[in-house]
């Protein structure tokens, strides 16, 4: 027997709480640890997440056990059992010490069982609000906008949502931003129309790449947006930590004009690097302008000169703790709490200044800071609570932005020079105004994309505007090339020959050819009707196998844990490369009568690789998923598939001919001189077909015109009836009509 009692003189600080050791013996002995741990009044652990699966036995005390920020009242005494992974914590409400027991122990398969396949893991039932970065209205989106957190979301809530989730895409515009002012200065327009105009252009082109957010926001013109505002502001002065304060500044050596963000330019503090002012694109860190060397101003040529302003204050440092726990809450990946890290260890103290003098922006409710609007970057953060309270509306659900709940679940899209507002200055807000709340938020962030090996630029004109490239034939090659190359761990470059290439080798060149080649041997062999499966080689069972691994990766990719598009989109090119291998394989017995049951349980498997595909396409590729599964005559692929599975035999495919992507050097391609040629073979004429002539003035006959549409099917993919071919067109307006249609369609010509 052993025996181990409670030893208060002998407690270490773990988890942010008190732990006493209980000796069973060693760990690797018994199996399990343990420990003694209390909880003292107002206090509560440090919320973390481990392999183990735990127990607490708990003997007395009240308040809270928050599991995946949900709340469980404690009803000591009582046993908990925790789930490896799941995140929990206790938070000691009442006022006498929470007392309790901790048994642990490593249970390998429980343990990988929870960490893959439950695709609501830390999710579970709550509500899911999905933020792609308020663009601000001062241009459009540009690839490289859209290759970070607007393709990022899309395919995030897509995935979520045939998983079954209750998440919502939620976007703004960033209206009050100095960058419109200052926009509008150099178009010669007000603030208002600037991002008035520019809103609706972001929004066509976000309607071009297929995302339709479920909720958008226009700060500078949302119905009571603004009072809101002013309250959250308020909030903050009342919490006696934001306060005004006499600090440094800087103006205008000639003009005398506030400088900060668009205005000036200068050496990052942190890095040395040019940068504008406020925040530095390379290493993430804020500056106050003050602190830029060598600052200068960007209209004009005066030295700047430093003088002295009072503006709503806060101390940022003060926070580092509730920043540190904030990050321990939800998923924050390495560089976002490194970031926070290297802020706190270097710098003594954070002061951000919270107003700003302009005349584009909120003014607070207080009234001594004159001339001074609220900062466009507390609006984010507020904008996002607000955002929840909008849809809430819309939905007829209690969201309440100044009584925001532990159990939203936050997931942000952002690039990585906007880490610092996101994830350190917008929770230090969160943390002051809604001192109660718990926010549980995901970080996915993106590095810079290049174009052509340089920075986007719209000033020099170096940039692809997604207006300009996108499509109903090109969006989905852009989102699976852009899925692959997007700056997910560091910076990528785009490159137009670069994209036209995979269009042409992998979707047209890959997986359209295998498609059609796929369809053409169902037509061939089995009259188009997808047979059942008959005997299983060894190779066949091999290949189910590797299409489960498949199913495997595209879901971790996929998945909230470790979301990225770059390893999905290899994963989704991976499965057709394996597909296509395993055809090869499967060819040579693929006719011998001997060998039928074979052959049709090979050709069953690939046409189930065809359906796996659809499904996990969809999330990048919806348009592409949807005709996929229309050309395999089964449902659209609205939920994630929980098991690799066959196409029902006996279900008509329509694969044979069905062009999904269109090889953009080919997409202008003109028909006419080849439709010329086609007729003049089929009709036999002596010389060239006349454009201008129809195929009746040549003297086509029934059959000829059966002949001729049999040869534009086979080189379009587009049936043109037979009445429209012996209308009143003449050649010119066919091979026009034609080249419509394929266009319409993405056929290349
Ligand atoms: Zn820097």
């Amino acid at each position: 027997m052993i025996i181990s009692t409670y030893d208060k003189e002998h407690l270490h600080r773990s988890f942010g709480i008190e732990l006493g050791d209980v000796d069973l013996g060693p760990v690797e002995a018994f199996g399990v640890g343990a420990n003694f741990a209390r909880v003292p009044p107002g206090t509560h652990s440090d919320p973390h997440q481990h392999d183990e699966t735990e127990t607490f036995a708990i003997f007395s005390g009240q308040g809270d056990i928050v599991v995946e920020g949900k709340r469980t009242p404690i009803t000591a005494p009582m046993v908990v059992q925790f789930e490896p992974f799941e995140s929990h914590y206790l938070d000691n409400t009442g006022d006498c010490d929470i007392f309790f027991t901790t048994f642990y122990w490593r249970d390998s398969p429980r343990a990988v069982k929870k960490a893959e396949r439950t695709d609501r893991r830390r999710f579970g039932e709550r509500p899911v609000f999905v933020f792609s970065t308020p663009p601000t209205p001062n241009g459009g989106l540009h690839i490289g906008h859209l290759s970070g957190p607007y393709l990022g979301t899309d395919a995030f809530v897509r995935f979520q949502r045939m998983n079954g989730a209750e998440v919502y895409h939620l976007a703004a515009t960033d209206d009050f931003q100095s960058y419109v002012a200052e926009c509008a200065r150099r178009e010669g327009r007000s603030p208002e129309q600037v991002a008035d105009s520019y809103a609706t252009e972001i929004k066509e082109t976000l309607a071009a790449m297929d995302i339709h957010p479920d909720q958008v926001n226009h700060t500078s013109r949302e119905p009571g947006y603004q009072e809101a505002l002013r309250r959250f502001f308020t909030r903050l002065v009342d919490s006696g930590m934001v306060r005004p304060l006499q600090g440094e500044a800087l103006f205008d050596g000639e003009t005398g004009q506030y400088l900060y963000e668009p205005y000036v330019d200068g050496g990052c503090p942190g890095c040395g690097t040019e940068t504008g002012g406020n925040i530095c694109e390379v290493c993430g860190e804020p500056n106050f302008c003050v602190d830029l060397t060598d600052p200068q101003p960007t209209i004009g040529t005066a030295t700047p000169r430093r003088g002295s302003i009072v503006r709503y204050m806060l101390p940022l440092h003060e926070l580092r703790a509730d920043l540190l726990e904030h990050h321990a809450v939800g998923r924050a990946p390495a560089k976002v709490r490194e970031l926070a890290n290297r802020l706190f260890t270097t710098r003594d103290r954070l002061d951000v200044a919270l107003t700003h003098p302009s005349d584009w922006g909120v003014r607070p409710a207080q009234d001594d800071v004159h001339g001074q609007v609220i900062w466009a970057w507390i609006e984010l953060a507020f904008g996002f609570i607000y955002g929840i309270e909008t849809l809430g509306r819309k939905l007829g659900k209690d969201w309440s932005a100044s009584a925001p709940a532990d159990d939203w679940k936050i997931v942000h899209f952002l690039g990585y020079d906007n880490t610092f507002y996101h994830s350190i200055f917008g929770p230090a807000l969160y943390k002051i105004a809604n001192p109660d709340w718990t926010p549980d938020v995901d970080y996915n962030v993106n590095e810079f994309y290049l174009l052509d090996g340089d920075k986007f630029s719209t000033s020099r004109r170096h940039v692809i505007w997604g207006k300009d490239i996108l499509s109903p034939d090109s969006v989905d090659a852009i989102r699976f090339y852009l899925s692959l190359t997007r700056p997910e761990t560091r910076r990528t470059n785009f490159t137009i020959e670069g994209y036209e290439a995979v269009v042409r080798q992998t979707l047209v060149g890959g997986w359209q050819r295998w498609l059609g080649d796929l369809g053409a041997r169902l037509e061939e062999r089995y009259g188009g009707i997808v047979p059942d499966a008959g005997i299983w080689s060894p190779e066949h069972t091999a290949f189910l196998v590797s299409l489960e691994n498949w199913l495997g990766v595209l879901t971790s990719s996929l998945g909230q844990d470790g979301f990225s598009l770059n390893r999905a989109a290899k994963a989704l090119d991976g499965l057709v490369a394996d597909t296509l291998r395993f055809s090869e394989l499967e060819r040579p017995t693929a006719d011998i009568a001997d060998w039928k049951d074979y052959a049709r349980t090979a050709i069953a498997l690939e046409l189930a690789a065809a359906k796996l595909l659809a499904h996990c396409a969809a999330p990048v590729m919806p348009r592409f998923a949807a005709m996929l599964a229309d050309g395999l005559g089964i449902e659209a692929p609205t939920r994630w598939p929980a098991l690799v599975t066959l196409v029902p035999a006996g279900t008509r495919a329509h694969l044979a001919g069905q062009v999904f992507f269109t090889d953009p050097a080919n997409s202008d391609a003109d028909l006419l001189p080849w439709l010329s040629g086609a007729v003049t073979e089929a009709l036999a004429l002596s010389g060239a077909a006349d454009p201008d002539s129809t195929l009746v003035a040549l003297g086509s006959t029934s059959m000829q015109a059966i002949a001729l549409q049999y040869q534009i099917l086979q080189r379009t993919g587009i049936d043109v009836p037979i009445d429209d071919l012996l209308g009143g067109r003449t050649l010119a307006q066919l091979a026009e009509m034609i080249g419509q249609s394929a266009q319409d369609v993405g056929v290349t010509v």
